[in-house]
């Protein structure tokens, strides 16, 4: 008879060579052992089996064509992993290091992402290798609607709802639609979230990732005894996550001393001007080492240094994967540090989450954690679908109110299986609950 170990193994032979896949694959299973236990017949019926393969991955050609006249390509993909709970939800990446397994396991990450938001959303996730950095805003274009005259036959409001990550922003999820719409002739609001104000697109969707991991760690610091207030914070990452983190963070009295980029970090003691950097990084698409420019008392260290290496309370890892091995894991302990909220998804090694876990740092997992870009996402949604348009204070407090929700179903989790205060393993539980609830009744 199949054992969750010999499944692993299984798994890891059908997906042979896809690292990240496994990583991610191997975390949820350690999670799922006592829930295996109680419920053996989500093993013993292939349900879990299922569980992990996609439902469908789709990879396809894009060509475009330079400022130069040149022809180009790049690859494009789109993974519907599942659509269990609702039409497959998720953001598209756009950057050099994309391939098939890195969306895959993305995906996968989603599942669980978007199942504890409790909304009716499945998962997916995709993306390209297309490298925006250094491209023009006419090249942006037509490297997008090349993109969408393939994607286009793949999704739909009820079908699969791409949005944001990565590489793609508001600018891109318009050129996304605009050729969405002209190839289909609709306007069909709901095809993508993460849209401009003007057409379609929901208050908060832009601050919400970083705001919603700010609502977690806050609610996971209070239910332990801590406050924000004072705290001091390390980020990595300086994108859209990184900078309403930071915002929010500050907003509730926490000071935030570093945060980095691809080429190093930025240090200030005396808390990061917010305003600043979203001016430096927002308006003008700049770097954040022109924040030295305005700050005389600021540093920018270069790589190899690392943002860890700054003291902190709370760090937010909000760049990529695997950014937190157990070098770095040691360094935080080594400081000090209480909490990890992570706004990246699966940013810290299966190692290190062991070691921190084991030591007593909070950990607030990317599954939940970040889980308020996608909620607010399926927010945009609803206001699609009844062609209304929420205040910012609504659609702020719903989102308040969902990641109370998403920490409590983790910690709820957590505890009934003994597990108290880990919010890794509650929080996959509860996320695989859901799922594998309504496979069951759906049948095979
Ligand atoms: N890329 C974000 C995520 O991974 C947002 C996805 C979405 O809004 O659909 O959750």
């Amino acid at each position: 008879m199949a054992t969750l170990q010999s499944l692993l193994e299984d798994i890891k032979k059908r997906n042979k060579g896809e690292s990240e896949f496994h990583q991610a694959v191997e975390e949820v299973f350690a999670s799922l052992e006592p829930v295996i236990e109680k419920y053996p017949e989500y093993l013993e019926s292939g349900l879990l089996e299922r569980f992990c393969e996609p439902e469908r991955q789709i990879m396809f050609r894009v060509p475009w064509i330079d400022d130069k006249g040149q022809a180009r390509l790049n690859r494009g993909f789109r993974v519907q992993f599942s659509s269990a709970i609702g039409p497959y939800k998720g953001g598209l990446r756009f950057h050099p290091s994309v391939y098939l397994e890195i969306i895959k396991f993305l995906a996968f990450e989603q599942t669980f992402k978007n199942s504890l938001t409790g909304l009716p959303i499945g998962a997916g996730k995709g993306g390209s290798d297309f490298d925006p950095k250094g491209k023009s805003d006419s090249e942006i274009m037509k490297f997008c609607q090349s993109f969408m005259t393939e994607l286009y036959r793949h999704i739909g409001d009820s079908v699969d709802v791409p949005a944001g990550d990565i590489g793609v922003g508001s600018r891109e999820i318009g050129y996304l639609y605009g050729q969405y719409k002209r190839i289909r002739n609709e306007f069909e609001s709901g095809v993508l979230t993460g849209k401009g104000i003007a057409y379609g697109g929901s208050l908060v969707r832009k601050e919400a990732t970083g705001y919603g991991l700010i609502y977690f760690v806050d609610e996971m610091l209070r239910d332990n005894g801590h406050v924000m207030e004072g705290k001091r914070i390390a980020i990595s990452g300086s994108g859209n996550v990184a900078l309403y983190a930071c915002a929010k963070a500050q907003e509730l009295g926490a000071k935030v001393v570093a945060m980095s980029d691809s080429n190093g970090y930025l240090h200030d003691e005396n808390g990061l001007d917010i305003n600043l950097l979203i001016r430096i990084k927002e308006v003008g698409r700049g770097r954040i080492n022109e924040y030295l420019e305005f700050y005389k008392n600021a540093t920018y260290v270069e790589k190899p240094e690392d943002v860890w290496s700054v003291p902190c309370d709370i760090a937010l890892p909000c760049a990529v994967q695997n950014e937190i091995g157990l070098r770095e894991a040691q360094m935080l302990l080594d400081n000090g540090c209480i909490a990890i909220g992570e706004g990246a998804n699966m940013p810290t090694t299966n190692e290190a989450i062991s070691l921190l876990i084991e030591k007593g740092v909070l950990l607030a997992p990317a599954k939940a954690a970040n889980a308020g870009g996608v909620a607010t996402s399926a927010l945009e949604m609803s206001q699609n679908d009844m062609r209304l348009k929420w205040s910012f204070e609504k659609v702020d407090n719903m989102l308040k109110e969902i990641m109370v929700d998403i920490y409590n179903s983790a910690k709820f989790a957590a505890l009934e299986y003994g597990l108290d205060k880990n919010y890794v393993a509650g929080a996959n539980i509860a996320g695989f609950m859901r799922v594998a609830q309504a496979m069951k009744e759906q049948g095979v």
